[in-house]
């Protein structure tokens, strides 16, 4: 009411107040020009007054129309671009804010960095931080993002979330948490992705944020579509798409019907599959996205394809369908990714050459030093040659390359996805298991009520004893029971339990196979080992709950500045190691610098400042040939860590919140 209300008011003044200067002014115009330039301002502060207004409303405006039509809301957010520069500055952050975001939400990422850069160049004259900042911060982090730069993206989502936390937004901290868990997941750290997933969770359900909650489950969805628990995101898919539905975000709910879609395909329901795909046409016409378009399309040529009674001239013009989208996708490695997709269908329709054809095309998209068998889209296009190639009769050749497929396959799957995947799947059952025992607990509390309430007669309550009696021994021993598989389960994982980090052990093993591949690749090795200053001030002074807080946020900042084959680990207490393959001192050293000023410059919740030394390792077997022995490889390791360790002694020597190399 009161918004309502207030336009008009306020233009009923304005009229009057113009037609009263207008009076004297046409009385006074000949006597001074400093007079009319003053009437020329006043009425300069009326039109810019009534822009803000008209733009408020707009934005009311847009919030509705964006969760339906991300087309139709862009167009109308774009026609105040002709007034912007005469709207406040919070305003013009505003438009670009929404900007940003509503090119995301129609996949033009180019445009959404661009539109959110826009945005930061007004920001900066802003005196203290603001949502707005972080709300753009997440555009430019999740444009960048989809463009293939996930660095540049966790940085983003970090300065953001640091914002947020300074601000004490907890619907932005947890927007942060859950962009931040989607990097972790891309880089194949599940475990990490899902600490922070449930985090984020957490503070939805406290606000019950459904927009949060349609997020989180979307998120959730994908990530166990990555480790291959395909009921589970099936489930998580299906929360997000009520949460949607439940608030009327339409084009999100769309979204989440057709990861439904895909989830179906990945499980071999084709015909399902293909049912959502065609209910799908109309409302992804209505939203006008490319990307939709080209998804939906390239799901029905699949499981068109692959179904019971397959239909091979529907699939291949599907494709086609398809590929009239792709000049318009911006999405990283789409183009890569439709090539190899062709290839998989034309070699089913046994269309060997054009198949043949579609992956040399392919092969050139990918860079030279990229072409290794690690490279899961490389790994892809040598298995999908062998088996053409076996089909053509190319017997020699496809065996050639089924071989190279293979020792890739394994070096990727058996090894670090496999052991990460099962790390995952332990931390789920764990967390199960609490849950069963805590609904145990409760009902255990239920049924002692219950037995309360029996009447007080004297043979009753012996009855009542006897039963509390047996109730108490079925659950101590239910709950032994549980306790100890949770127990059992937790030290089998290799990863720590308050962080989600890497564990010692599980370090080891991994700093054994970087080490040996970057011997036999000749590249450079560093290693950081880390150690929070004064920790035990800091338990001392606020409590070890604070103190374990303290260890988790730093696995998130750390976490954030990782590659995929960086890896971030707990060595004990408050050391933590991170080996970076492929990384020189120079590079090392400012990997270093980076987290130790990320760390120093954070806001701390409740901490006053916490620090960090670092000790740094570096080794280059540029030209060196090594005999590849197991226990020299392990003898290396443990020479880095001692050299880091004594770096690490020297930082603090110096003084602490130092990097000594
Ligand atoms: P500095 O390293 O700068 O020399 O000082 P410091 O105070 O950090 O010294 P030190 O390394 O000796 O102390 C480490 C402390 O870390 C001791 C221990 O109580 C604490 N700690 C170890 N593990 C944990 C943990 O899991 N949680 C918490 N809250 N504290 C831990
Ligand atoms: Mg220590
Ligand atoms: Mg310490």
């Amino acid at each position: 009411m009161h918004n309502m209300l207030y336009p008009n008011t306020q233009k009923n003044k304005q009229t009057f107040t113009i037609g009263l200067y207008r009076l004297f002014a046409s009385v006074l115009l000949l006597i001074s020009c400093n007079v009319f330039a003053n009437i020329n301002n006043v009425n300069k502060v009326v039109n810019v007054q009534q822009l803000s207004q008209k733009f408020n409303h707009l934005i009311t405006h847009i919030k509705k129309l964006k969760d339906t039509n991300s087309n139709a809301a862009l167009s109308k957010l774009n026609t105040a671009s002709n007034y912007i520069e005469k709207l406040s500055i919070i305003q013009q952050i505003t438009f670009y804010k929404y900007q940003s975001e509503l090119y995301n939400d129609l996949a033009k990422f180019k445009l959404s960095k661009q539109s959110a850069n826009n945005g930061f160049k007004i920001a900066s004259s802003l005196q203290t931080p603001s949502v707005l900042v972080v709300a753009l911060l997440y555009n430019r982090g999740f444009a960048v993002e989809s463009l293939g730069d996930l660095p540049s993206a966790s940085e983003d989502y970090l300065t953001g979330l640091d914002i947020a936390q300074s601000l004490n937004d907890q619907q932005f901290i947890a927007q942060g948490l859950i962009n931040i868990g989607a990097i972790y997941y891309q880089t194949e750290h599940y475990k990490l992705s899902l600490t922070v997933f449930n985090d984020a969770l957490k503070i939805a359900n406290k606000l019950k944020d459904e927009d949060l909650q349609g997020f989180i489950n979307t998120e959730l969805g994908i990530l166990y579509a990555y480790i291959g628990e395909m009921d589970q995101s099936l489930k998580f898919y299906r929360t997000a798409y009520q949460h949607y539905t439940n608030i009327g975000k339409t084009a999100y709910a769309v979204n989440a019907l057709s990861n439904i879609a895909v989830n179906y395909q990945e499980h071999n329901r084709y015909e399902e599959a293909i049912k959502i795909y065609k209910e799908l046409i109309p409302n992804i016409k209505k939203m006008g996205n490319s990307e939709a378009f080209y998804n939906l399309y390239m799901g029905l040529s699949w499981s068109n394809l692959r179904k019971k009674q397959p239909n091979t001239e529907s699939a291949y013009q599907y494709l086609h369908i398809a590929e009239q989208y792709l000049p318009d996708i911006e999405r990283h490695l789409a183009k890569l990714n439709f090539l190899i997709d062709k290839s998989y269908i034309l070699k089913a329709m046994q269309h060997y050459d054009e198949a043949l054809d579609s992956l040399f095309q392919a092969e050139k998209l990918i860079a030279d030093q990229d072409k290794s068998t690690d490279n899961f889209d490389y790994l892809s296009i040598i298995g999908l040659k062998a088996t053409i190639y076996r089909a053509l009769g190319h017997y020699e050749k496809a065996y050639q390359l089924y071989s190279e497929y293979t020792d890739g396959y394994l070096e990727i799957y058996k090894n670090d996805r496999i052991a990460a995947v099962q790390d995952v799947r332990i931390r789920y059952e764990s967390e199960q298991a609490e849950r069963q025992r805590k609904g145990l607990k409760k009902q255990a509390v239920l049924q002692s009520l219950e037995l309360l309430k029996i009447e007080n007669s004297r043979q009753q309550q012996k009855l009542y004893f006897l039963l509390m009696a047996l109730v108490v021994v079925i659950f101590a021993w239910l709950l032994h029971r549980l306790a100890r598989g949770q127990q059992r389960l937790l030290t089998s994982s290799r990863l720590d339990n308050l962080t989600g980090l890497v564990n010692r052990r599980r370090l080891m093993q991994l700093g054994f196979k970087r080490l040996k591949m970057s011997q036999i690749q000749q590249t450079p090795f560093s290693l950081l080992m880390i150690d929070i200053d004064h920790f035990k001030k800091i338990n001392d002074q606020y409590g070890h709950k604070t103190g374990d807080n303290v260890l988790k946020q730093i696995a998130v900042i750390g976490g954030g500045l990782l590659r995929k084959k960086d890896v971030f680990a707990r060595f004990g207490g408050e050391e933590f190691i991170v080996l970076l393959p492929n990384t020189n001192k120079t590079q090392a050293i400012s990997s270093a610098q980076r987290l130790r000023e990320s760390i120093a410059n954070k806001n701390w919740d409740n901490v006053n400042n916490v620090t960090i030394s670092v000790g740094v390792a570096s080794v280059d077997y540029k030209n060196i040939t090594r005999k590849v022995n197991k226990s020299q490889i392990k003898a290396e390791l443990e020479r880095l860590i001692k050299v880091a360790d004594d770096l690490l002694y020297q930082a603090k020597a110096q003084g602490r919140n130092k990097v000594c190399s």
